[in-house]
């Protein structure tokens, strides 16, 4: 992602200091200063050297994952995930997707009570889920949680639309509605069929990325003549709300009867079965200017409140980050929305298919679908961010072109790491 920054000449958006803190429902569990030894202090005080562990394994994953990019820029790619996954750190990676993080921090020397106060609160925020989700999903978000995190000035969209406009690609906007195969002198071509405003319509080609989740609660086309079959992959997607809450939050409720002495900017919980809500934040806008600032915490601000969709059901939402759903209906009730904020302006409502249901152990879906068929979206499944689904990419387009030009030496190739330390 930062080198798609570069080429497009895109730059970061400026940061905006704020403190965060857990809830629990009743109190603060944790809270951070603007002191960075202070924080460090109470983290070592509550919780011992548990934070120090933490770094350290969340370090480590990092470090082997970043392998891949050295891996990419000569060439090689990987047939599935699991293979990927083992290139990168060996079969303890590949099992990083199939046991929870909770049981592979608890074995490196995290205490239970870090794992219910701080992990399931950054899980909560991020996945909306619960210290379940496998350790290696667990790792990216714990990473993203540490503070390393950057947003693109103007938006992160703009990575996409500049991408389209680079890369000179012919958009046809329409709805996919299957994928039918058929060949052509012995070579597989196939044919995608969609629909637009101007009708159905349905092109021939000779390789195709199926970008979407292929789950019940979220494809919606079909794909014909393959033999065996393609379906659906078992599992759901985990719904959530995202309520965009213009007003004046109710810091009585968090214990500061007074707004102006309310220090936090951004509130995450722990997993306490009555809490109607996983996080708050105060959001700035895509762009930040030199002379933006924060509201005061006793004006209005914009909030953003992450919950679970009431009954949990599926719904149709759009794709992850581009397909949410605006719908009219509200799904914080009025004394909800009386509970976290004093009085407000608006509420915007987002209901998504967030992120797989990481809750259990499964197979991860294929990449490769058939002959030129492949199916990028399989590695949400192994964990869920635009840096995920880039490398994803990368390795898709790798993997397309090796497999076309026959550089078979180039695809699950073991011991990569002494093959790329001693290729010029
Ligand atoms: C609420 C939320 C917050 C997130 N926050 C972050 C974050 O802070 N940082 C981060 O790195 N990641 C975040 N993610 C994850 C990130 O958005 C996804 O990993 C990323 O968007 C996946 O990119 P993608 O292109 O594979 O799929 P998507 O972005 O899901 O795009 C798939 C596209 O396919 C389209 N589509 C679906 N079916 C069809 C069809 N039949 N025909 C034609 N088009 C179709 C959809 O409309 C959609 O536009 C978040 C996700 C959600 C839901």
């Amino acid at each position: 992602m930062q080198d798609f920054v570069k080429i497009l000449g895109l730059k970061h958006r400026r940061e905006v200091a704020g403190k965060s803190a857990i809830f629990s429902g009743e109190h603060f569990v944790l809270e951070e200063t603007d002191w960075y030894l202070l924080n460090l202090f109470r983290l070592w005080w509550h919780y011992g050297i548990s934070f120090l562990r933490l770094q350290m394994w969340v370090e480590e994953v990092m470090e082997k994952f970043m392998r891949i990019y050295k891996y990419q820029a000569h060439g090689y790619a990987f047939s599935s995930l699991e293979e990927l996954l083992r290139s990168l750190g060996g079969e303890a990676f590949v099992n990083m997707t199939q046991r929870s993080v909770a049981e592979s921090l608890l074995e490196v020397g995290v205490t239970q009570r870090f794992v219910d106060d701080v992990i399931a609160a950054v899980l909560r925020s991020s996945y909306g889920q619960s210290v379940l989700v496998p350790a290696f999903a667990g790792a990216m978000s714990l990473a993203g949680a540490q503070g390393s995190t950057w947003a693109v000035e103007g938006g992160n969209k703009l990575v996409c639309s500049g991408l389209l406009k680079l890369t000179k690609a012919n958009v046809i906007s329409a709805r996919v509605t299957g994928i039918s195969l058929h060949s052509s002198e012995g070579r597989a071509l196939y044919q995608v069929h969609y629909e637009s405003t101007e009708g159905q319509g349905s092109a021939f080609y000779d390789m195709v990325v199926v970008t979407t989740p292929l789950h019940p609660s979220r494809s919606n086309f079909t794909f014909e003549n393959f033999d065996p079959p393609i379906a659906d992959f078992p599992g759901a997607f985990h719904p959530s709300v995202t309520s965009v809450v213009h007003g004046y939050l109710n810091s009585s409720y968090f214990g500061f009867p007074d707004p102006k002495l309310f220090p936090f900017t951004s509130i995450l919980t722990t997993d306490t079965p009555d809490l109607f809500f996983h996080a708050v934040d105060n959001i700035c806008p895509v762009n930040v200017s030199a002379a933006f600032r924060r509201k005061q915490p006793q004006e209005a601000a914009v909030w953003r409140v992450l919950s679970r969709q009431p009954g949990g059901g599926g719904g149709g939402g759009g794709g992850g980050g581009g397909g949410g759903r605006v719908l009219s209906r509200q799904p914080l009730d009025k004394q909800q929305l009386k509970t976290l904020f004093r009085s407000y302006y608006s509420v915007q409502v987002a209901e998504w298919q967030t992120y797989p249901r990481y809750d259990a152990a499964r197979a991860l879906p294929p990449v490769v679908l058939h002959e030129n068929l492949f199916y990028l979206s399989a590695v949400e499944w192994v964990a869920s961010s635009m840096e995920m689904v880039a490398v994803a990419a990368k390795n898709v387009a790798l993997l397309a072109y090796n497999r076309w030009h026959q550089e078979l030496e180039k695809i699950d190739q073991k011991d990569l790491m002494h093959k790329v330390k001693t290729e010029l």
